[in-house]
């Protein structure tokens, strides 16, 4: 078999599995591969992820996250219709308990106004009626949000496009190494050991928490590092997989980049909470032991230490939610006081791909970075899984245009 491509696809992680579909809806004559390091699609973020169909209400109006997260909340429910996928369109509630709070609600519902999402005031006995099991002061209510199962809509994207001879997909092969020539890219893949070189016209990385990774394979530097964010979840006891009938969010705290954690109704009929975000001891360090290389990598970066300090006294909290449970509790506590540490069981934690700049910033919208032959997704974090259809839209949209 040739290995000269017309598209080569590097992730199989939600967006990658969406590109390689778009690719192949519009172009179904042409040859594509796609190479994934893990046996398995959607081994990390696509995997391991509240599994939020979000609405977009903290997105600022006119940014890529608020475009995207729109026309990716009616593809992913669409998607889900059409290919008999788990999905429930079970509604929001972002709940203030405190006076603090009832005022940042103000902020987050004209957000919502603005971004058409039709979100409702809910005053204090409205949610006791709403939600029996939760407290709070006032909340905004969004109908629009949801939930599903990324994996699963990774898995049948990928099995959509590889019904054609034309799409190939090849796991357990890692990218080493990218160079782009006049008339095509090749990349070098280890597959157990074997190095395979193989060439394509086109290349699009969507590597997630490897992105600068492999930016810097193929010998650019970046102007932001990928930082991992990991995020702690519990799984409640069997007696609250019923505590809510909508997925409870507290106000995001300003001064904090995440939207704290949530009670979410997961598919399956359980409850999580989570996540919290902490500083992650290598890129796919979940539980195993810390990777030193990717550790220093990343505390040798300024641009880490500079976001750190901006963040100091939300960073204390994070790390107190991660080494008390009663701390992490005492958070889910203010919007549901019957939850104790005792129902808290281990549930897998995900790790977040977040770009920070070398100034200590957050990039707070979806980032891209191209060369002639090839595009790399250079920051895809929440709300990407939500978004990714229309982020394929674009990627492909944006190839075709050059
Ligand atoms: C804790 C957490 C909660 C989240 N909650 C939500 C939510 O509720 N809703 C939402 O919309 N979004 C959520 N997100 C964000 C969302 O999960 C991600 O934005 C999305 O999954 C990104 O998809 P991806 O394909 O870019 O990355 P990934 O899923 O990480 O996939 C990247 C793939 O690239 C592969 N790869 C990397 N390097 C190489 C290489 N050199 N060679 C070959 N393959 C390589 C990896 O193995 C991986 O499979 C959450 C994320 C986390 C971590």
């Amino acid at each position: 078999m040739s290995n000269r491509y017309d598209i080569a696809i590097v992730g199989a992680g939600i967006i990658g599995a969406a590109v390689l579909h778009e690719y192949q809806k519009r172009n179904p004559q042409h040859k594509v591969h796609l190479v994934e390091k893990e046996p398995v699609s959607a081994s990390h973020q696509t995997g391991r992820n509240s599994g939020v169909i979000h609405a977009g209400v903290y997105y600022p109006p006119g940014s890529l996250k608020s475009q995207y997260c729109r026309q990716g909340l009616e593809d992913t429910f669409a998607w889900c219709k059409d290919n008999h996928l788990p999905y429930e369109q079970c509604g929001k509630l972002i709940v203030a308990t405190s006076y603090d709070e009832v005022s940042r609600l103000d902020t987050l519902y004209a957000n919502c106004e603005t971004n058409d999402l039709n979100p409702q005031r809910v005053s204090h006995s409205m949610l006791q009626n709403m939600e029996p099991n939760i407290t709070g002061k006032e909340a905004i209510l969004v109908n629009a949000t949801g939930i599903t199962d990324y994996t699963a809509i990774t898995q049948s994207l990928l099995a959509s496009a590889t019904k054609s001879a034309n799409v190939s997909v090849q796991y357990s092969a890692q990218v080493h190494a990218i160079d782009e020539y006049d008339e095509c890219v090749s990349l070098v893949t280890d597959i157990n050991g074997i190095k395979r070189r193989i060439e394509a016209d086109r290349v699009i990385c969507c590597a997630g928490v490897y992105a600068d990774d492999l930016i810097m394979k193929q010998g650019i530097t970046p102007n932001f590092k990928i930082v991992p964010f990991k995020g702690e979840y519990y799984r409640l006891s069997p007696k609250f997989d019923n505590v809510s009938k909508k997925l409870i969010y507290p106000v995001p705290n300003p001064e904090m980049p995440f939207l704290g954690v949530h009670l979410t109704k997961m598919i399956g009929g359980y409850t999580t909470v989570g996540p919290n975000a902490v500083l992650a001891p290598g890129r796919e360090a979940y539980d195993a032991l810390p990777s030193y290389s990717e550790m220093f990598r990343t505390l040798s970066y300024q641009g880490l230490w500079r976001l750190l300090w901006q963040f100091k006294s939300s960073v204390l909290c994070e790390v107190k939610s991660s080494v008390s449970q009663a701390y992490y509790a005492s958070l889910v506590q203010k919007y549901c006081p019957s939850i104790t540490p005792e129902d808290f069981h281990y549930y897998r934690p995900g790790i977040r791909a977040q770009a920070v700049s070398k100034t200590g910033k957050m990039m707070g919208d979806f980032e891209f970075l191209s060369t002639d032959r090839v595009l790399h997704v250079g920051n895809a974090p929440s709300p990407a899984a939500t978004s990714a259809m229309p982020i394929a839209r674009a990627i492909i949209d944006e190839m075709d245009a050059s």
